[in-house]
């Protein structure tokens, strides 16, 4: 097809008809000979669907409790990139994992989570199977949702009803675990039962003020057992800082101390592997967590991933980043409200005292790394045609980009690449 770059990896094959991805004009389009789809076409979701059907291993599957890594991909477009930095090592994916309040402001649905990790994969020619998170999901109609779209890891965020004022354990946690049991019986009701799709579920108190006590670890285990609730993974909120886009705050010591007790209790209860939230360049604990957890665990990373697209537009497109970073101060004081972060402005070098060559050096530095992460929804909003733009033009350098940065992040774990 003239003018259409087709990606090698992504070419499939059956009953003698062939698919691909192509590229032209910095649009992607599905080339195949099956008449169901027509020589070129869009990719809709009613394509991806198609598509599904005819290759399984486009599907996202369940995990269960092998180590895994959750790959957050704020823009849909990293999952290429994802695929290289997995590429000799051992680890389940999850390339679609997005929490309700991501996509609220990244402005995407569900559904196109779903679809834009799955357009990823077919495009890398990856069939080693990945997972799919609905992440912090707090509303029961949103679990019910997610349920629909073929999501298979959830995420119950039951933050609404812990009493983190509370004294005891009940108090506390009590509300919290009832939610989380309801959220757990709506998937069990909504998943086909013919079907019989497994799901993965992680019940997550990490967004809470108070650090888990390994006594609170045995009471929400105990509860949710006792529940029948099958869960696959538990997040905690563990001792210490663990704020957006930049490394782990606290006593490393202290947090060793704490991280090996619930890693014990965990190994001694099995059946489940503790979660890791906020994961993104928390480099100085991952081999602590990777080694108290005799290497099984999930961790999850969102943010990072975006900043490397920003860091790669400061490269790219420098008066694009200027923009980008002009808008982020302004909506800085809105956007920093949920989320966990003590960013000081102050600190961040003025833009036009710097050169472009210095740009990308600013994503080095903390202040200015959270600045950018937590505006994406303001950012997006305003520029997204020219983000995407300049990420499409640049499509190789942004894999070799995400490959390189969550390869540090794998590697640090204990997830090496084999020689
Ligand atoms: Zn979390």
């Amino acid at each position: 097809m003239k003018g259409y770059n087709i990606y090698p990896e992504s070419k499939l094959e059956k009953n003698n008809k062939t698919y691909s991805l192509a590229q032209k004009d910095l649009k992607k389009y599905l080339l195949s000979d099956d008449p169901e789809f027509g020589p070129i076409s869009e990719l809709t979701h009613a394509n991806a669907n198609k598509l599904r059907k005819l290759f399984p291993h486009l599907n996202p599957v369940t995990c269960g409790i092998k180590r895994s890594f959750g790959f957050g991909d704020r823009l849909g477009l990293a999952t290429p990139g994802h695929v290289k930095t997995l590429k000799g090592r051992e680890i389940f994916p999850v390339f679609a994992q997005q929490s309700i309040r991501e996509m609220e402001r990244t402005g995407r649905s569900m559904q196109d989570v779903l679809d834009d990790a799955m357009w990823g994969v077919f495009q890398a020619g990856y069939r080693g199977g990945y997972g799919a998170d609905i992440d912090h999901v707090k509303k029961e109609e949103d679990v019910i949702k997610a349920c629909e779209c073929g999501y298979t890891m959830f995420t119950i965020d039951p933050s609404d009803y812990v009493n983190d004022r509370a004294k005891d354990i009940v108090s506390i946690y009590g509300k919290a675990i009832e939610h989380i049991i309801r959220c757990y019986n709506l998937i069990q009701e909504c998943v086909n039962p013919e079907q019989r799709r497994r799901v993965d579920f992680e019940a997550s108190v990490d967004e809470t003020t108070t650090p888990t006590t390994p006594e609170a670890h045995r009471f929400i285990v105990e509860k949710l057992r006792k529940a029948g609730v099958n869960f696959t993974s538990l997040a905690l909120r563990f001792i210490g800082d663990f704020e957006k886009g930049i490394d782990y705050i606290g006593d490393i010591e202290v947090f060793k101390e704490q991280f090996l007790a619930h890693a014990a209790i965990c190994r001694e209860f099995g059946g489940y592997k503790l979660s890791i939230h906020s994961g993104s360049d928390k480099f100085s604990i991952y081999p602590i967590i990777s080694e108290a957890a005799h290497g099984v665990f999930h961790i999850k990373t969102a943010g990072t991933n975006w900043l490397e697209a920003v860091r790669l537009i400061s490269h790219k497109d420098p008066a694009l980043y200027r923009s980008m970073h002009e808008l982020a101060l302004r909506s800085f004081e809105k956007d920093r409200k949920s989320y966990h972060v003590t960013t000081d402005l102050s600190k961040v070098p003025a833009l036009d005292k710097l050169s472009d060559e210095k740009l990308p050096g600013l994503l080095n530095e903390n202040n200015a790394r959270q600045l950018m992460h937590i505006t994406y929804g303001s950012i997006l909003k305003d520029m997204r045609e020219e983000i995407y733009k300049t990420l499409n033009l640049n499509e190789d350098e942004h894999y070799e980009m995400l490959k390189t940065h969550l390869g540090r992040h794998l590697s640090l774990a204990g997830i090496c690449k084999k020689s």
